[in-house]
């Protein structure tokens, strides 16, 4: 049956209602527990007045509130606007201008900020949630960790007496008498508003419907085809704000009634604590975290030989960390390529024999894909040839919020998405992502993948991470330039590293300048900020 997400969740409560749905600092929460606090967070909030339709901002790191808030929300027909609770007081007040919502479910150590937002935004309401509400004393001491980056990273806006206002969590779900006259929300109804992760400009809110979000859990379902229902347990260490998260983690848990651990952030201490108590068997994450793992696991200090499948997305994922991966676990790791605006997963290397590492595999179920000339999307280019992958499938959004120009712009006629990616895709359909369109580095009438170049940079015993991008040259045109991470013990040698790329890329590959760096800017999920790099690279 074709289930809105919230009707998912029912499902599962009924078939593995005694069954741990959540896990979060060793507190469980059963499906049965979650669906009686989605009940009454769903009453509490159509008490405070929310709607069909109305939108609720959440700003919650992984907890088990930001899940029952979740699906409380969805319940009501209203729909779930993700922020990063670890944005600045610019950022999430850019993005409440945007949305407009008028209900917000806020961690307390962010109340203050939302709460100092201008009174002329449509916020009217703001629920104050603690986060050690959920679990026992002596765990408590752990939420140190996201606590302290988020006194870091917030800015100055100062507090107002507002927050002394915000209703707090446990009186909101409070609720003994559940109305069950609720309108609820229909497959094509929106349930959530998903920015973009702002790599290329400022994120956008992606639209996505019940039937979207759900058709992307049933893909993955297809996917990993070796998962059981009722009995796998999956670590949420990615953020369930971005659309990663939200649907590798949390919504295709629910689906078929696995143990979501909850991680406020990863931490490989956190990680390994869990592992001991309970053990994973599914894992989606990204390159960095599957490296660092690894390299925990070949030292012995964590067995993660429980993990019997894991995924990677966001980023390309180097074969050699998928070595590394199964080298120390014995498990698969395979690559996804997918992107907000695709509920996220479009493409999916196989999860047996025929995979392919190196590439992202090929198209879900129910996606077809075209790859064009990105000058004239309605052109496509001959099979083998690089272009601009286009995506078609019952996962695609329905545009951006508020942003008719931009919708436009990259929902085609015939629902084509453009993804902005630029991609090659073999004779037999195995898709491999280039690079960014956006990225692409012009030189002197030749294109250079900026990825091409880090990889080789990479390579090299000396450095750690690379980040290549083009700088404006006088003559006109840009020239490649790379920031590098050097590993431990090695000494920068700008000139040893251009004779390295020499011998393995074509000379006007060759990055002109290389600049040491301590570290490359990356985004909450681990994704190296090439457009900040390049500012940083400009105003040396
Ligand atoms: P914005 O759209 O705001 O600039 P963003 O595109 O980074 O930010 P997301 O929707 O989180 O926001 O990311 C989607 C993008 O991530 C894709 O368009 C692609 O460039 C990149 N991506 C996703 N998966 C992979 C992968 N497996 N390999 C390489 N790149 C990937
Ligand atoms: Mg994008």
């Amino acid at each position: 049956p074709s289930q809105t997400l919230p009707e998912m969740l029912t499902a599962s409560v009924r078939a593995f209602g005694g069954r741990p749905a959540l896990e979060f600092f060793g507190a469980v929460t059963t499906y049965r527990q979650l669906g009686e606090q989605v009940d009454r967070a769903a009453e509490g909030l159509r008490r405070l007045g929310v709607q069909k339709g109305d939108r609720v901002a959440l700003v919650l790191p992984n907890c088990p509130q930001h899940v029952v808030a979740f699906y409380a929300v969805l319940r009501l027909g209203a729909i779930v606007v993700e922020h990063n609770p670890l944005y600045t007081a610019r950022e999430l007040r850019h993005q409440f201008e945007d949305h407009g919502a008028r209900f917000a479910i806020v961690w307390d150590k962010t109340v203050d900020t939302v709460a100092g937002f201008p009174s002329d935004l449509d916020l009217e309401r703001i629920i104050s949630v603690d986060l050690t509400e959920a679990l026992p004393f002596s765990k408590r001491v752990a939420l140190r960790l996201p606590v302290k980056k988020a006194r870091e990273s917030r800015a100055k806006l100062t507090a107002t007496p507002k927050a002394k206002n915000a209703l707090p969590w446990k009186k909101l779900v409070d609720q003994r008498r559940i109305s069950r006259r609720v309108a609820g929300p229909v497959l094509e109804d929106t349930a959530l508003l998903q920015y973009t992760s702002g790599t290329t400009g400022s994120p956008k809110g992606a639209i996505l419907t019940h039937a979207n979000l759900r058709a992307n859990a049933m893909q993955g379902r297809a996917w990993v085809p070796g998962l059981v229902d009722g009995k796998e347990t999956f670590y949420g260490v990615l953020p369930l704000f971005h659309a990663y998260g939200m649907t590798l983690c949390l919504t295709f848990a629910m689906s078929i009634g696995a143990k979501l651990v909850l991680f406020p952030t990863f931490d490989l201490e956190l990680v390994t604590q869990a592992a001991r108590t309970s053990p994973a068997t599914f894992l989606p994450a990204v390159p960095p975290i599957y490296d660092q793992l690894a390299r925990a696991a070949s030292r012995g200090t964590i067995d993660l030989s429980s993990i019997r499948f894991a995924i990677s997305g966001a980023m390309s994922l180097p074969v050699s960390t998928v070595r590394a991966w199964e080298d120390a676990t014995g498990g698969i790791l395979v690559e996804g390529y997918g992107m907000t605006e695709s509920s996220p997963v479009a493409v999916g290397n196989p999860m047996g024999r025929t995979r392919r590492p190196g590439t992202v595999g090929v198209p879900f179920p129910s996606t077809e894909i075209r790859v064009v000339d990105p000058a004239d999307p309605s052109v496509d280019v001959p099979l083998g040839e690089r272009g601009e992958l286009l995506i078609r499938g019952p996962q695609v959004f329905q545009g951006y919020w508020g942003r008719p120009g931009d919708t436009a712009a990259s929902l085609l006629e015939g629902d084509w998405l453009r993804t902005g990616d630029i991609v090659e895709v073999s004779s037999d359909g195995f898709v491999t992502i280039v690079d960014r369109l956006k990225e692409l580095i012009i030189t002197g009438g030749f294109n250079v993948s900026p990825s091409e170049v880090e990889q080789v940079l990479e390579a090299h015993p000396d450095v750690d991470a690379a980040a290549v991008v083009g700088l404006p040259r006088l003559s006109g045109g840009e020239e490649v330039a790379a920031a590098v991470v050097l590993r431990d013990g090695a000494v920068f040698d700008a000139g040893a590293l251009r004779d390295f790329c020499r011998t393995r890329l074509g000379a006007y590959k060759v990055p002109r300048r290389i600049t040491a760096v301590d570290d490359l800017p990356r985004s909450l999920i681990g994704k190296v900020l090439r457009r900040e790099v390049r500012e940083s690279l400009l105003s040396e």
